[in-house]
């Protein structure tokens, strides 16, 4: 189902922890709201179940309007960080419990005869299919009869999904579901639920603050900070074009480079002793020669060559990180290179493929793919960007 929110807006007391957030996913979206703590992604998806009142905007979900609906009428799956498992039910029955209390109807509140009415409940046949079926699917059928405390928080977090997918809803909603789950079992979870969002065909709104878990889910990214949407794209076009620095920093390992840098004609010289480059028509269009910009550029397309035949600007190493696959390369480019961004003061770094032999303090030389840089203002941290290239970027992505 489509989900449009206009204008939404929460306020706590004189707080706004969302603010004015309008946003539209299509039928088969993996909408992630990505953003660090506190920037209102969890009041977001709150709202959108349900579960927190807006205090002004709206929210309609298949062109229908739900802001005003209980959370039961929104027909919606709702799964949580702390998967909220019932610890003295089976996996059999905690997967079940929606279908139980859709049925029960108030009899569940009495002692002895709600017991028996899930009882009951629980053995109808198209119960229990539905709960085997739901279980098979997500691999928990071997384990129907085991309590949460015995299962592993993989498998935990599996029945948090099952009970989440039992009841057929039309959205799936997830606070960061991964965030209890070590290293490892991420990324099998994350390819699971991947998995399942490409069975469902359903729209999923997921919410986390590791930008990896957005670049490999989401068909589409909505970067919050300070309750404001930053922006939204495919994970392609917030990588590539970042609508302003903020995201140009929050997305990324290291995240992109930002130099200050002086247009001259139609070049532009990095501040201290850095590269001159090309500057783009839309930016020529959108400066004033002598003006200051800030250049992006992400750590692989800072091209970094031994030596100095003179085939770039030469700079120096200032620190080394092998990974394995690939060795992040500081660099500084003179005397007086100041790393700054902001008020802190950050290493500029180049991405080199495969493990290299470079140390600290090593002669180099620095080219820059200028083709895929950024150019920002240094007055508002926004973008100049080229909308031409960012429609082109959105067609491509999408699936
Ligand atoms: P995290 O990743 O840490 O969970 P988040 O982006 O999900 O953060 P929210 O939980 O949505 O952030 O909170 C956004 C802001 O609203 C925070 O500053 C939080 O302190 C504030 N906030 C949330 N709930 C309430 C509340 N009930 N009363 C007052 N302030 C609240």
């Amino acid at each position: 189902m489509t989900i449009t929110l206009t204008g939404v807006t929460k306020q706590f007391g004189a707080f706004k922890a969302v603010d004015n957030v309008s946003l539209s996913a299509g039928e088969r979206d993996f909408v992630v709201l990505l953003g660090p703590s506190g920037c209102g992604k969890s009041t977001l998806l709150r709202m959108i179940a349900g579960l927190e009142d807006v205090s002004s905007g709206t929210i309609e979900i298949g062109g229908r309007r739900v802001d005003q609906m209980e959370p039961v009428e929104r027909n919606i799956a709702f799964v949580f960080q702390t998967y909220a498992l019932y610890p003295h039910m089976t996996v059999r029955r905690n997967i079940a419990f929606p279908l139980i209390m859709q049925r029960a109807r108030g009899w569940h509140h009495l002692p002895f005869i709600g017991s028996i009415f899930k009882r009951r409940i629980e053995r109808m046949p198209e119960v229990r299919e539905r709960v085997e079926s739901v279980a098979r699917s997500i691999g928990l059928d071997e384990m129907l009869e085991r309590h949460p405390r015995t299962l592993s928080g993989g498998q935990r977090q599996r029945v948090a999904v099952g009970r989440a997918l039992v009841r057929n809803p039309t959205i799936f909603l997830m606070d960061e579901p991964l965030s209890n789950l070590d290293a490892q079992l991420r990324v099998e979870m994350r390819a699971q639920i991947t998995r399942l969002f490409g069975q469902l065909g359903k729209t999923f709104v997921y919410v986390t603050h590791d930008q990896v878990e957005a670049m490999t889910m989401a068909t589409l990214v909505v970067v919050l900070d300070h309750g404001q949407v930053q922006q939204i794209g495919t994970p392609r076009e917030i990588y590539e074009h970042p609508a302003n620095e903020f995201v140009a920093r929050f997305i990324g390992n290291p995240p992109m480079n930002i130099f200050v840098g002086r247009r001259r004609g139609d070049r532009i010289a990095i501040d201290d002793g850095g590269p001159v480059l090309a500057l783009p028509e839309h930016v020529r269009r959108q400066t004033a020669d002598g003006a200051v910009l800030h250049v992006g550029a992400r750590p692989e397309d800072v091209l970094v060559t031994p030596g100095s035949s003179g085939a770039g600007t030469a700079a120096t190493v200032s620190a080394i990180e092998r990974l394995g696959p690939e060795t992040l390369v500081g660099i500084v480019f003179g005397e007086n290179w100041q790393r700054r961004y902001g008020e802190t003061s950050v290493e500029d770094f180049a991405r080199l493929g495969g493990y290299s032999t470079l140390k600290p303090g090593d002669r180099i030389e620095v080219r820059f793919n200028e083709d895929r840089l950024s150019f920002f203002s240094p007055e508002t941290g926004q973008s100049y960007s080229a909308p031409a290239t960012i429609q082109s970027a959105t067609a491509e992505a999408l699936p």
